[in-house]
């Protein structure tokens, strides 16, 4: 961005991430199995996640499958640790490293939640976030 570092790594306290996706219509909801393709994309195992569930279409989502959109987050807090690494020069994989060892709960792992409520499905998780 062209700003010094150290000015980040002095002013900044944290940093959102915030994807939207699209939510499965709740009047037309049916638990499917996930296939393997799916588990493949998600990189996650069918044992663990043996069902999901999908929309199949109605009036009320106009035969989409979804309806409405719910907010993904991910909460960066630049700790100490984070403030070393940006200070030095550290690319952005070494303080999401950092940030993980920490606790940060990424993305992705808020994404599967919401998939294994039953909220969104796995096209709009692999649309919005990336592998670990
Ligand atoms: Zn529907």
């Amino acid at each position: 961005m062209g700003i010094d570092s150290y000015l980040i790594s002095s002013s900044v306290i944290a940093v959102m991430a915030q994807r939207l996706v699209r939510k499965i219509c709740q009047h037309c909801a049916e638990t499917v199995p996930l296939t393997e393709k799916e588990a493949d994309l998600l990189k996650i195992s069918q044992e663990s996640f043996p069902e999901i569930k999908r929309g199949k279409g109605c009036e009320r989502c106009a035969n989409t499958g979804y309806r409405g959109r719910l907010g993904l987050y991910e909460l960066l807090i630049l700790s100490d640790e984070i403030r070393h690494i940006i200070g030095s020069g550290g690319d952005a994989n070494q303080i999401r490293a950092q940030a993980v060892k920490e606790g940060l709960k990424i993305l992705r792992q808020d994404a599967l939640e919401k998939l294994y409520q039953g909220i969104t499905t796995p096209e709009e998780i692999v649309r919005v976030t990336r592998a670990v």
